[in-house]
């Protein structure tokens, strides 16, 4: 049976910004609103602009953004109990907000009519129908988001199917079905959305899930399977506790798993960079356990899975990750053997096998390293460098001679000043150089790069992305070895070094060398690279 496309309905903005840790500006909204509209979702619900000036402002700038596909959504409630739709101050502040399509929520569940709303049954009816009708004849397509759906099903059906009833009579485009505790089972949330796609047709009904009990996508791809074809969730799953449906999951299980489709189904190779990209934006460390789009979702770790993963990726992986824009990954770790060594660097870019005598010193080297505390999972470019100097293909592009760093205040009044002091032998000429910041590490940074740019200006493309820093045995106090990470981009790549040591400064410069000496690699090679081209031509 040949099915319908799905609609696909983000939520981030709204729902999931309720997730703790989670808080956009106008811009960052703006910005994810582009994002999505490039990937292809089919309705994007902005915010809730009844709650607050931030929300009526992004209304306000969203128009003026070129959208390609996506129509925004302006979430809000039903009207009050006792006031006409067209005097209720919130519909209209939802009018206001001037978006095609006005998302309202509305109650199922009898005892949130009683206890909360303090109405009766049949108000709560109009208020759902009324408010519906009042939106459409001021040419909005409404989603009708139905709260507590299953909760209030489970307590009383015949009521339940009322309110939605009341939504269709209105005029609503959609009968968003919402378990919005999050706590609905399988079976039970199955059987519910049989029953109403039984009774108003599949084509207009949609699903919204919470994550409460795990199964947020698992609930949600049950719900399409019986027959809804809208499905609501969020970028990550970011949402209030433990969050919404993970569109990152429950997208490639629809297309690649159960041969459903959907407008953004072209671009799920870019699904792994939307979901960084989010994160990135907010701010959030990207979870590497994440189905699909997470860091070690495709990671291959011990000589035996690496090496079966290596001859035939389907061995070990579920589907090939280039589906979802994310890549099989080697570990190189203290479980690793020869084998694995050899694969990693084939895929840094280096021509060995397990004959090169080389690679028993490598082997050896990081072991070492990885026992004093160094970790290469994160910092791929600390061990391309790490390969490429035991393999004498790169003669490091400056050597370090001395650092020193100052911290500094200079009054009550005044603010904290790092100095850092470097000195580099670059091209065999000793540099000295001097820089002021308010940290060490970016005085450190500052201070290399103006000993490095001159004679390599392509420095100056560099930039610190993220820094981290994680105490090895914390059980030893202020003693603690220190391994530092640090992440760096250029116009189109970014890469991960490492630096471990009893000094935090130390293990930072560690690292920071080790960012500019992989930037002087890479343009190394990609000389290298054209050089043969035109000697090829
Ligand atoms: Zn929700």
């Amino acid at each position: 049976m040949k099915t319908s496309p799905l609609k696909i309905y983000d939520t981030t903005l709204r729902d999931g910004t309720q997730g703790e840790g989670i808080a956009l500006s106008v811009t960052e909204k703006l910005l994810i609103t582009e994002r999505l509209d490039q990937f292809g979702v089919d309705y994007i619900e902005g915010g809730f602009p009844g709650s607050n000036l931030r929300d009526i402002n992004f209304f306000a700038e969203v128009e003026k953004l070129k959208l390609r596909h996506a129509r925004i959504a302006a979430f809000g409630s039903t009207r009050r109990a006792g006031v006409a739709a067209d005097q209720d101050a919130q519909l209209k502040v939802l009018l206001d907000a001037g978006t095609p399509v006005v998302t309202i929520v509305g109650k199922t569940w009898m005892m949130h009519v009683l206890e909360i709303l303090r109405t009766t049954a049949e108000e709560n009816l109009a208020m759902i129908e009324e408010s519906v009708r009042h939106l459409v004849a001021n040419g909005r397509e409404v989603v009708y988001d139905a709260e507590h759906f299953f909760d209030g099903y489970k307590d009383n059906p015949d009521y339940a199917l009322k309110t939605l009833t009341a939504a269709k009579r209105g005029g609503a485009a959609n009968l968003t079905l919402c378990d919005t505790n999050g706590g609905t089972m399988l079976d039970d949330f199955r059987d519910t959305v049989v029953r109403v796609v039984r009774e108003f047709g599949g084509e207009n009904v949609g699903v919204h899930c919470h994550n409460d009990s795990g199964l947020g996508v698992a609930v949600s791809l049950a719900g399409v399977a019986a027959g809804a074809t809208l499905v609501q969730g969020t970028v990550n799953g970011y949402g209030e506790r433990t969050g919404n449906a993970n569109l990152m999951t429950v997208l490639p299980n629809l297309f690649l798993k159960m041969g459903r489709t959907a407008f953004c189904r072209a671009n799920l190779g870019q699904l792994r960079e939307l979901s960084h990209y989010f994160d990135e934006l907010a701010n959030q460390r990207p979870n590497p356990k994440e189905p699909y789009v997470g860091a070690s979702a495709f990671a291959h770790k011990g000589g035996l899975h690496a090496n079966a993963a290596q001859k035939v990726a389907r061995s070990y992986e579920h589907i090939d990750p280039a589906a979802v824009g994310n890549r099989t990954r080697v570990l190189v770790s203290d479980m690793a053997g020869r084998s694995s060594v050899v694969m990693k660097a084939r895929e840094l870019g280096f021509d060995i096998n397990e004959q090169t005598p080389a690679v028993k010193g490598v082997l050896e080297e990081l072991k070492r390293l990885e026992f004093e505390g160094y970790e290469f999972e994160a910092a791929d470019a600390s061990l391309k460098l790490l390969l490429a100097r035991r393999l004498k293909v790169h003669t490091p592009a400056f050597e370090f001679e001395g650092f020193r760093v100052i911290i500094e205040r200079r009054g009550p009044e005044s603010s904290l000043v790092a100095e850092a002091t470097v000195k580099v032998k670059v091209n065999g000429k000793s540099m000295h150089t001097v820089a002021e910041c308010v940290g060490p590490i970016s005085a450190l940074d500052k201070a290399l790069r103006l000993a490095l740019e001159r004679a390599h200006p392509s420095i100056k493309d560099t930039a610190l992305s993220d820094y981290k820093v994680r105490i090895l045995d914390s059980r030893r106090g202020t003693n603690s070895r220190t391994r530092v990470l640090i992440e760096t981009s250029d116009h189109g790549e970014m890469w991960g070094t490492v630096g471990v040591s009893d000094n935090v400064i130390e293990a930072s410069w560690e690292a920071l060398c080790d960012s500019f000496e992989y930037k002087l690699l890479r343009e190394e090679e990609k000389k290298r690279a054209a050089g043969k081209k035109t000697g090829d031509a």
